[in-house]
């Protein structure tokens, strides 16, 4: 069992370790969401942490571990969520990290890793490229190379959201996570069912190239074409050399959703409008899902808890979503090739 990987004593040791590093993020009511589906409907505020996403969680638990172990470098080729988690991560903790980018990141991306205090080694024109050069850092030069999502360390941080949920609110009946390599999922889904093996776990993705979802069907990992979507955070490869992602994510689902970028769209604006938050398209599937009516919990059977996994949206793009709201109160037309132009 890829299980065995993890025990629920690690989660509680990984809850120790990143204790006053991470936040422990508010658990809020939804009115709305709650008249909407009929029972309470909560969202977990992982926008508030510090880098405005719960990979905070991983990455800070995988580098304490390392720290621990005497680890001084670690590097990644993220650009997103994982780099800035990694960057902030060490430098709380004293270590040394490395972000390797190609040439064509934004240089807002590139500024923001800067911030957070870690060297940006620009390599090449693509992310492949750039994967190449955190392997060979790792190879030659002494760096520890920490995954995004398929790591145990990873795996077990994210794991403390799961215990945060069901201490917050013991009789949840179901808990929705956004689902793109499987490291949140894999986590939360592991505390969860261990507290109580009858919570409902439903993975949401977006149709746009969700690797997880295909990996599913096909009962193992496969590549899929990435393609464009307003939930960025979600896009990528669970790799094919998966160890223990996949294999959690299969033994502990329920239900896989799959949403279109109208619907994401429709997340991210209500979740504006309704309950005053800036979300990204990643984080705004749980909220799009239950306003499609498509989560199976109909007629409701307890509560729900949906996972707000990220505020880290381009801004130009929410500021269009929102506006294109106003002017038909529909978002169906938003594609996200319209919003950049
Ligand atoms: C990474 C990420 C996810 C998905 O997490 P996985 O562990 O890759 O499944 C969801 N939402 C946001 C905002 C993310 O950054």
């Amino acid at each position: 069992m890829p299980m065995s990987v993890l025990s629920l004593t690690d989660v509680y040791r990984a809850r120790r370790r990143i204790e006053g590093r991470v936040c422990r993020t508010p658990l809020v009511e939804s009115p709305s969401l709650t008249a909407q589906a009929g029972v309470p409907v909560y969202l977990k505020l992982e926008t508030v942490q510090p880098t405005g996403s719960f990979k905070l969680r991983g990455a800070t638990h995988a580098l304490a571990v390392l720290a621990e172990q005497g680890g001084q470098r670690v590097v990644t080729a993220s650009t997103g969520n994982h780099g800035r988690a990694v960057a902030h991560a060490a430098r709380s903790l004293g270590i040394e990290a490395a972000v390797c980018m190609s040439s064509l990141v934004p240089r807002n991306k590139v500024d923001a890793v800067r911030a957070l205090g870690a060297q940006v080694h620009i390599v090449g024109k693509s992310q492949d490229g750039a994967e190449v050069e955190a392997n060979r850092l790792a190879r030659e030069a002494g760096y520890v190379y920490v995954p995004p999502f398929d790591h145990p360390d990873v795996i077990a941080g994210q794991a403390t959201l799961g215990l945060e949920i069901v201490e917050a609110v013991p009789d949840v009946a179901n808990i929705v996570v956004p689902l793109s390599g499987g490291g949140l999922f894999a986590g939360v889904a592991f505390a969860a069912k261990a507290a109580n093996a009858a919570i409902r776990m439903t993975g949401v993705t977006m149709a746009r190239g969700a690797a997880m979802h295909a990996s599913l069907a096909a009962g193992k990992p496969v590549l899929v074409d990435e393609l464009e979507t307003l939930a960025d955070s979600l896009g990528g490869g669970i790799g094919l050399d998966n160890r223990y992602t996949f294999a959690m994510t299969q033994a502990l689902i329920d239900e896989t959703l799959l949403l279109d970028e109208a619907s994401i769209a429709r997340g991210i604006v209500h979740a504006y409008r309704e309950e005053r938050l800036v979300v990204e398209g990643a984080a705004a599937v749980g909220i799009a899902a239950l306003l499609d009516g498509v989560l199976r919990t109909k007629p409701a059977r307890g509560p729900i808890v949906l996972i707000a996994t990220g505020a880290n949206i381009d801004i130009d793009v929410h500021r269009k979503l929102i506006a294109a709201s106003e002017r038909s109160d529909t978002t169906t037309s938003s594609t996200p090739a319209d919003l950049k132009s």
